[in-house]
Order: C-alpha cells, then sequence, then structure tokens
C-alpha cells in the first residue's frame, strides 16, 4: 500500500500501487474535501515514495531518540525525531504548528493527542515524560489510559498508544536505533 498526499487540504488517500504499472495516470478524488486530482505513477516517484515509508531509523542515533509510529489499520511506519523539551504529538494539520505531527489517516488522533517531554536527570541521563494533551480519546501506556494529570516516564521500548496507532519510543541510546 501507498498513499498520496491531497494537494488541496493534505488529507492522506491509500491505494494499492500493485493494481497499476509504472507510468500509468491515477486519479483520486479526495475523500475529505472532494478534490479531484491525478498522479502519473513513475519510476522516480516510486521510489521516492518508498523512501518516505522507510526512513532511515539510524538518522537520529546520536540525537535526542526517536518516536517510531505504526499505524495499525495500513502498516504505514513513520520515524519522528524528538527534541530537548515537549514534543507535541497529534495528527499533522497544516499550520497546525506542532512539532511532532503524524502522517495519517487515524481519525482517533487529536491534533494535540499527547507530549513526551525530555530533559536530563541529574545523572545526565536523557529522561522521557510522557503525558496526554489532554485528547478525546486519551494516550495508553500497556493498555492503561494516563490519568489526566498523570506524568508517566518512558523508557526505550515502551510501546504507547493513541487512537488506533501505536508508538514506541526509541531513547538515544537505544540499541535498536
Ligand atoms: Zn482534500
Amino acid at each position: 500500500m501507498k498513499r498520496v498526499r491531497c494537494p488541496k487540504c493534505d488529507h492522506y488517500i491509500p491505494f494499492d500501487e500493485t493494481k497499476y504499472t509504472t507510468g500509468q495516470k491515477l486519479i483520486f478524488q479526495c475523500p475529505d474535501c472532494g478534490k479531484e486530482f491525478g498522479i502519473r505513477l513513475g519510476v522516480s516517484k516510486l521510489r521516492n515514495a518508498q523512501k518516505d515509508e522507510n526512513p532511515d531509523e539510524n538518522a537520529n542515533e546520536k540525537g535526542f531518540g526517536s518516536i517510531v509510529v505504526i499505524e495499525n489499520v495500513f502498516h504505514y511506519k513513520q520515524v519522528i525525531p524528538l527534541q530537548l523539551g515537549d514534543n507535541v504529538i497529534g495528527r499533522y494539520m497544516k499550520g497546525s504548528g506542532i512539532n511532532c505531527p503524524i502522517e495519517t489517516v487515524d481519525p482517533s488522533i487529536d491534533m494535540n493527542h499527547c507530549v513526551i517531554n525530555v530533559s536530563y536527570d541529574k545523572n545526565k541521563k536523557l529522561k522521557y515524560v510522557l503525558r496526554d494533551g489532554p485528547s478525546y480519546t486519551g494516550t495508553f501506556v500497556d493498555n492503561e489510559i494516563l490519568g489526566d494529570r498523570e506524568r508517566r516516564v518512558i523508557e526505550d521500548g515502551t510501546l504507547f498508544t493513541i487512537g488506533a496507532t501505536s508508538v514506541i519510543l526509541r531513547s538515544a541510546d537505544s540499541k535498536e536505533a
């Protein structure tokens, strides 16, 4: 499965590229805004799309860690680097201004769903603290919903769930990167 972005509203539209051949022109109608647009399935375009879907997971090895986002329905995977301070995680919307936008078709992810705060603890090690947005559908760690004021320390490999999407923390010193 691949997806194209609506040029008008940025909505993602999934499609099965294996049904088409290179060079074929595809017409899409955006289910969100109704915009019709076409793409030509080209070799270089396909290669770019694949690159987008499989970002280099080692790219952020020496940074402040990253989150691996797995959209369960379509099995898309995105790796989003984290920064020191608050990392606001939510659904990508043009102009929303959050620093960890997820490109997703999952409607149960809020635009401001949850936050990972990255800081140094007193041993100069990076510390990751997760809190809910607050969001409508909640943020779950180990199938347990975070309380409104809860601050949960998470570690490398911690899996949490927002909407129908799973997110895994990769800390900066992660062996798996
Ligand atoms: Zn649209």
